[in-house]
């Protein structure tokens, strides 16, 4: 009785206080509940508190007649240290992005460097391959570039890898980053043991897998997915497999299917992709040794970033001491189309700052999705795109993450990270050429309930981003 009367005090409290934001007429599709339908939605206080079909009262209103109204996309994997990009990502539909590959050696600093700074949310792994940087004096940039890419750790270097990583997780690291490919030497053994620590806290371990990307490894690429399923397989780890397009290549399909069985048998093993076929790295790294073995056609599909131009044996090795990003022009469409459009994937840009990477993925990725995959050709449907850039991600972290149950789905109670965009019209404009180039068709897009997109334009000066954490135990 007392709870009925408790609940019809809150009923009656909360309806007499106006809603801060009612979109109403809008397409309202939420992947976790089957909802496809036109329905008002109210936000308060940051959250979604109505979806019906009743007429809202609110400070503002905004007539969504004609949109769709998704969850806000969520990016799990994102490199950008400059929060002005969030204004491409935000103007492509994403309330948050996480850099999970890579991660970092210093959690607190990552975090403290973006609060009160962001557009939007985010949130960061702790990385195998920064904390390897630290221990092993590796002078790299980002990436290793010396020892931590070349030499075997002793075991006392790998017991203060694992102390560090485990530190960091404590302090609420979202997941374990593992970038194999980029620290070759690094034994399996070593790899494993990473892996047993991300199990022990719950965390996803988002990998580069060995041999990826490296263009003078062939096929043994797919002994770096093994290794990874079988380190999963042995520690219980939940496994993410970071662009399965770029890491596949001409073995995509076989990759698809390797992680199909994985699942089939029970491992927490799952994969992303993103709608391009150049990948982007840097020169000095792992991924080019033994690159002068290749031969004359292989430079042509590199293109230097800074200004455009496809390389020759002559100035890779010009470019390789100067060290730098690079695009790599190596996958084919057919390739890509079959990672997108498998039910195994979620979408997830492997974007960088706009102006400082020249790919199009930081700006475009996901209008990219519903522009060109959806609208365009048909590969997938407006529901199972949504599903791929929200529902998907934020399951990802959830076990991990009790924060993310409330993102990636438009119920009561869930956080106001929506994007509402025109299906008639939303497409990419970022290209290789002009990378920083705005997305078009995103109407709103709210973070917090705070609109960091109004009426098709970014806003400034809103800083309603999140940082988001694991549980810290200290
Ligand atoms: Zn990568």
């Amino acid at each position: 009785m007392l709870l009925i009367v408790l609940a019809f005090a809150w009923c009656s409290v909360s309806l007499a206080q106006p809603l801060d934001l009612a979109i109403n007429n809008g397409r309202v599709i939420d992947p976790a509940s089957g909802l496809d339908a036109v329905r008002n939605v109210g936000i308060r206080g940051g959250k979604v508190v109505s979806v019906g079909t009743g007429t809202l009262t609110a400070k503002r209103s905004i007539d969504a007649k004609g949109l769709i109204v998704a969850p806000g996309f969520i990016d799990l994997h994102w490199h950008g240290k400059d929060t002005s990009s969030d204004r491409y990502e935000a103007m492509d539909g994403v309330t948050a992005s996480f850099e999970l590959e890579i991660g970092t050696a210093d959690v607190d600093g990552w975090y403290r460097a973006r609060e009160g700074k962001s557009q939007i949310h985010h949130g960061v792994a702790a990385g195998h391959a920064p904390i390897r940087m630290q221990v092993m004096r590796d002078p790299g940039e980002f990436l290793p570039a010396g020892p931590a890419a070349n030499r075997e750790a002793t075991p006392e270097e790998v017991t203060s890898i694992r102390q560090r990583l485990e530190a960091e997780l404590k302090k609420g690291a979202v997941a374990v980053g593992i970038g194999v490919a980029y620290t070759k030497a690094a034994s399996p053994f070593e790899i494993v043991d990473m892996f047993r620590i991300a199990a022990r806290f719950g965390a996803p371990v988002h990998t580069h897998i060995r041999f990826a990307s490296s263009v003078a490894a062939g096929n043994m690429r797919q002994f770096g997915l093994l290794e990874v399923i079988a380190a999963a397989a042995s520690t219980g780890a939940p496994l993410q497999v970071v662009h399965v397009n770029s890491s596949g290549q001409a073995d995509t399909a076989g990759f698809l299917e390797i992680i199909r069985g994985a699942r089939e048998r029970g491992l927490d093993v799952t994969t992303e992709a993103y709608p391009y076929t150049a990948g982007a790295t840097r020169i000095e790294t792992a991924i080019f040794d033994g690159a002068e073995e290749r031969d004359d056609a292989f430079f042509g599909q590199l293109q230097w970033m800074a200004n455009g131009e496809r390389l020759t044996r002559e100035t890779f090795r010009k470019y390789r001491k100067q060290g730098g990003p690079v695009i790599l022009h190596t996958n084919t469409e057919e390739r890509v189309r079959l990672a997108v459009k498998s039910p195994l994937t979620m979408i997830a840009s492997d974007g960088f700052d706009v102006r400082a990477q020249g790919h199009p993925r930081s700006a475009g990725t996901y209008t990219h999705i519903l522009g060109r995959y959806v609208r365009e050709r048909g590969d997938l449907t407006w529901n199972e795109a949504i599903r791929k850039m929200s529902l998907m991600p934020a399951e990802r972290l959830a076990k991990r993450v009790p924060a993310m149950r409330n993102k990636g789905r438009i119920h009561l109670g869930a956080d106001a990270d929506l994007a509402v965009f025109d299906p008639r019209t939303v497409i990419d404009h970022a290209t290789y050429e002009k990378p920083d180039q705005f997305s078009e068709g995103m109407r709103w897009v709210l973070v917090n309930g705070v609109p960091v997109v109004d009426g098709g334009k970014p806003v400034e000066g809103v800083f309603p981003g999140h940082g988001i954490r694991a549980p810290v135990s200290r």
